[in-house]
């Protein structure tokens, strides 16, 4: 008899895979050395504890996302809007830029190297995460010798966030400030998420919302997501300003929406009253994809979106952008780059 115990899903854990992709800056030339590879447990390229990066929080991430087609080749989505989004996050932390080309090449590698670790068609993704991070130096303060390292590994990951999540307004805590660092993706904006994401899940929730530390009235996002909501087949999301950063999924799906489904799109300041009211609500990401937001809770009052299940539209671009990043759809914007055309 076969066995028909359905396969165990992948989650969201890290697992280690084969090689990650490095690259040195040598402050002397200023210059990036050469993309190599070594072995995931090789520690030579590793922070230390003296690093900038440890101490000073001078390290800044990304993430990307391949995926497997049905006729097993590997695709890679939007690399190069990544590459241009990490080097706005090094300019804005006072790093050194790390080349478009190098960015693509690590990225390249890093999946030919792991791609046995590319989990199969539709049962999930290899995650990228390229880090650029500060090497050992004491203070706070451009110190010109200091060495820099991007490391970009990968690792297999399932869904991050189930679908029809609850979210909870958080109120006293807000992840950025205007003036701040929240638009770009520098790992010193993770703390007061996971603190928001932590207080969420006390109050029965999968995860927070912040809203502006100004007025404390505006949605700005969840935890490592974009929020959208649909009210009357319109699209809403809120304008990103410097405390929000622009997902590269929210951008995607924006442009799915206006140029395949012909919707309109605002970007705008939302407030929570525009959430509890809208026909649907999701939350969008490399990681979180799009899922659908079914309830909200602000205070001590849990509120129903819409029907309390995944909206028309939600579903519509979920199946529209996973369709385009698992071969099913076409692929009208050239967003997909094949990683490697010998496995079968
Ligand atoms: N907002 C935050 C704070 C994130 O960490 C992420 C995830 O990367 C996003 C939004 C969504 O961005 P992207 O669609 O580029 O993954």
């Amino acid at each position: 008899m076969p066995d028909e115990k359905p396969k165990p899903k992948l989650g969201f854990k890290l697992k280690k895979t084969k090689l990650v992709m490095y690259s040195i800056y040598c402050p002397e030339k200023k210059r990036w050395g050469p993309v190599f590879g070594a072995a995931w447990n090789d520690r030579r390229y590793w922070a230390s504890p003296w690093s900038a990066a440890v101490n000073y929080a001078r390290s800044v991430i990304e993430g990307v996302k391949a995926f497997g087609h049905e006729d097993g080749q590997v695709f890679i989505f939007r690399p190069n809007a990544n590459a241009k989004r990490l080097n706005n996050s090094l300019f804005g932390m006072l790093m050194p830029r790390f080349p478009e080309e190098k960015f693509i090449e690590a990225v390249y590698d890093v999946v030919k190297e792991n791609i046995e670790f590319v989990p199969k068609y539709r049962e999930g993704a290899l995650y990228i995460r390229p880090v650029v991070f500060g090497g050992d130096g004491l203070g706070i303060a451009l110190d010109p010798d200091l060495s820099y390292t991007t490391a970009v590994w990968s690792t297999p990951v399932g869904e991050y966030l189930q679908s029809d999540i609850s979210l909870w307004v958080e109120r006293e805590i807000t992840r950025a400030m205007p003036g701040g660092i929240g638009a770009l993706k520098a790992a010193a904006n993770y703390p007061l998420a996971l603190i928001t994401r932590e207080r969420a899940k006390k109050q029965g929730c999968h995860d927070a919302v912040t809203l502006d530390g100004q007025y404390v009235k505006y949605l700005q996002e969840l935890t490592g997501a974009n929020i959208f909501i649909v009210k009357n087949n319109i699209l809403f999301t809120p304008i990103i300003g410097d405390t929000i950063l622009p997902g590269i999924t929210r951008d995607s799906l924006i442009t799915l929406a206006r140029n395949v489904l012909g919707l309109k799109v605002f970007e705008k300041r939302l407030t929570v009253e525009e959430l509890l009211n809208a026909d649907e609500a999701y939350c969008c990401g490399t990681a979180a994809s799009v899922t659908s937001i079914s309830r909200v809770k602000d205070g001590d009052k849990f509120y129903t979106i819409g029907n309390g299940k995944q909206g028309r539209i939600t579903k519509i671009l979920h199946n529209l952008l996973t369709g385009i990043q698992f071969g099913d759809h076409e692929d009208v914007f050239g967003w997909l780059t094949l990683a490697d055309r010998s496995r079968s």
